[in-house]
């Protein structure tokens, strides 16, 4: 064959194999146009999958008539001038090859009409030719129409698969549209039946139950983290999550967006699994909106034809922004919380309030033990040997409960090796380790003596004040310290050069030996140092004194006491992690043990 310059029609056939691969990325590619002119609201009509129709109707800028044949020139754009402009590209669009390669394998319609102008116009293109320009009345924005795509193509047209299986994908492109914009509304519609309507200005959770439906309402917890990465960098992770019992079998239901802009990306999507590997089993995945806002000169947008990749100056930095981001939310467990709602009373207990003048009183409920949870671990007065015990949990009666909270009411199945709590609800299998959730415990009402309106700790003075002798780091440390030691409850005074008389100890300590816990906490602190009283060196504290308080081992607990201990577990209103990281719990849906049985889809 002799060298000829290809005619323009097969170049823009060429290059819509790399801009349109199927419907989904025409719709994604019209859809973007319309929200670079700045449209708040589109209306997108598909047929039999994207397959014989795509309609994206826009109220942005338009287009003015006598640019509309331009908008169809190869590499003819509105948005970017020179090459610089390259670096701080705000727009979706910036090639100006989307509409001139899928006008080259399509039937092609456009109607446009700028804001400010009388008329607007209209091109059809058909076969790679361009109707001229006809001047329309029609109200101002933008209307594309992609009919048949790839008829001119069939070799490509092959490739597509099922109109389900490109419906879906279509989906997706809108899915990522509802959740990155929530200035902007859309209305979809397939085959003539509404699938989406979306108002605009609508919330982000109300955005997520169009897209994942129902069965979410109320079950997304927000996330809103900001953090720094390489100590310096700022960056914020915010967005929606769900608990581990909102799980997905498909990764798809983590949506990631940075700067705005909705981005596939399988580590980050990895670094928000990882995140929930402690209260999630494998192969589920949270639904998740993830927002990464960052420095934009760190982000390189420009990678991909398609835009859906980006380059970060340091991948890795913002995974373990993301997965820290992500750990935090998971780790205070915020599903517990709210479904900690006082439950409707069951009929029985109903019916104790009711007196014999047959008027309803209010229910006065069966005493339960009083959570003297820590009791039921063997800090209670055992004997009545010197020093006097009092017992934090004493010091500070819980209220008689009127309903039980999450933990509570379990229903305990029984004890396995005198470690671990077997429980169920409705819903799921929860294993609780006893030691973990004791430490955690123990950590949260050491750290709640740092609430601005905490009452003072429980104290539990020696009968005679021990001297403790310390190395002279350990002194300053404790001295620096005194503030923070005597809110959780330690009373001292320096007696000497290098030795403290202790006068008492928290109450949490029970009857360990108070001159050995102020030595292990004194050299704690001597090691790491005291940094101030910021919640984090406090939580690191109050860490390391739930550690020392607990007493390891199998213990077995009474039915009573194992109440006691899922109350406690309720009062401290933890998360899913002991303070050192390692879970409390974790639960196996009864959905996910059908499944593995075979038993649902
Ligand atoms: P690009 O988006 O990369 O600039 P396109 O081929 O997608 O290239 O579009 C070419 C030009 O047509 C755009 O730069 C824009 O000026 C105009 N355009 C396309 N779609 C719309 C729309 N919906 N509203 C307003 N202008 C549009
Ligand atoms: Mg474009």
């Amino acid at each position: 064959m002799p060298i000829i310059r290809l005619p323009d029609t097969v170049v823009s056939q060429i290059a819509a194999g790399e801009v349109v691969e199927r419907p989904a990325s025409a719709l994604k590619e019209l859809v973007e146009n319309a929200l670079d002119a700045g449209s708040t609201h589109l209306e997108i009509g598909l047929a039999a999958g994207g397959k014989e129709l795509i309609r994206v109707s826009d109220n942005g800028r338009g287009i003015p008539l006598e640019e509309l044949p331009v908008a169809l020139e190869r590499h003819a754009t509105s948005k970017v001038r020179r090459v610089e402009d390259l670096h701080s590209i705000t727009t979706f669009g910036f090639r100006g090859e989307a509409l001139p390669s899928i006008a080259s394998v399509s039937e092609f319609l456009i109607e446009s009409r700028a804001t400010g102008a009388e008329v607007g116009g209209r091109i059809e293109v058909s076969g790679g030719v361009l109707s001229p320009v006809r001047p329309v009345s029609r109200p101002p924005g933008t209307v594309v129409e992609v009919r048949n795509l790839f008829l001119p193509v069939p070799a490509r047209r092959k490739f597509l698969k099922s109109e389900t299986a490109e419906l879906r994908r279509c989906f997706e492109v809108i899915d990522a549209v509802i959740f990155s914009r929530e200035d902007v509304g859309l209305r979809v519609s397939h085959d003539g039946h509404e699938s989406y309507n979306v108002p605009s200005r609508a919330a982000l959770e109300d955005r997520a139950e169009v897209v994942w439906g129902r069965k979410l309402r109320g079950q997304l917890h927000s996330l809103d983290w900001e953090g720094t990465m390489q100590g310096s960098v700022p960056v914020r992770v915010s967005g929606l999550l769900s608990g581990p019992r909102q799980s997905s079998p498909a990764a798809r239901s983590i949506f990631l967006m940075v700067n705005g802009r909705p981005i596939r990306d399988r580590a980050l999507a990895a670094a928000v699994t990882q995140a929930y590997r402690e209260v999630l089993v494998e192969q589920r995945y949270p639904f998740a909106v993830i927002r990464i806002e960052l420095d934009p000169e760190r982000v390189d947008v420009n990678v991909h034809p398609a835009k859906t990749e980006v380059r970060f100056q340091d991948p890795g930095a913002v995974f373990s922004a993301v997965h820290r981001a992500v750990k935090h939310l998971v780790e205070s467990a915020p599903w517990n919380r709210e479904r900690e709602k006082p439950l409707p009373l069951s009929p029985w207990k109903r019916q104790a309030g009711v007196q014999d003048s047959g008027q309803l009183q209010p229910p006065s409920l069966p005493q339960m033990p009083l959570s003297d949870g820590f009791a039921a671990f063997g800090y209670a007065r055992r004997g009545s040997a010197a020093p006097a015990v009092v017992l934090d949990a004493q010091a500070e009666p819980a209220e008689p409960r009127e309903s039980r909270g999450r933990f509570g009411s379990l229903d305990v199945i029984g004890q396995v090796r005198n470690e671990f709590l077997l429980c169920q609800d409705g819903e799921a299998l929860i294993v609780i380790d006893q030691h973990a959730a004791m430490e955690r415990v123990a950590f949260e009402r050491l750290r709640r003596r740092f609430d601005p309106d905490a009452k003072p700790a429980a104290r539990q003075p020696l009968l005679v004040p021990e001297t403790v002798e310390l190395s002279r780091p350990e002194l300053a440390a404790v001295v620096e310290g005194r503030a923070v030691l005597e809110k959780l409850g330690f009373e001292f005074e320096p007696f000497g050069p290098t030795t403290v008389l202790l006068r008492s100890v928290p109450a949490i300590f029970g009857r360990r030996q108070p001159s050995r816990l102020f030595l292990e906490i004194a050299g704690d602190l001597a090691d790491e140092g005291v940094r101030g009283a910021d919640r984090e060196a406090i939580d690191q504290l109050c860490a390391r004194m739930a550690c020392h308080a607990v007493i390891r081992g199998p213990r077995p607990l009474s039915p009573e006491e194992r109440q006691a201990f899922l109350d406690e577990m309720d009062e401290a209103g933890f998360g899913a992690h002991c303070p050192h990281g390692r879970p409390v719990y974790f639960e196996i849906p009864f959905v996910e043990i059908e499944r593995r049985f075979g038993k649902k889809v």
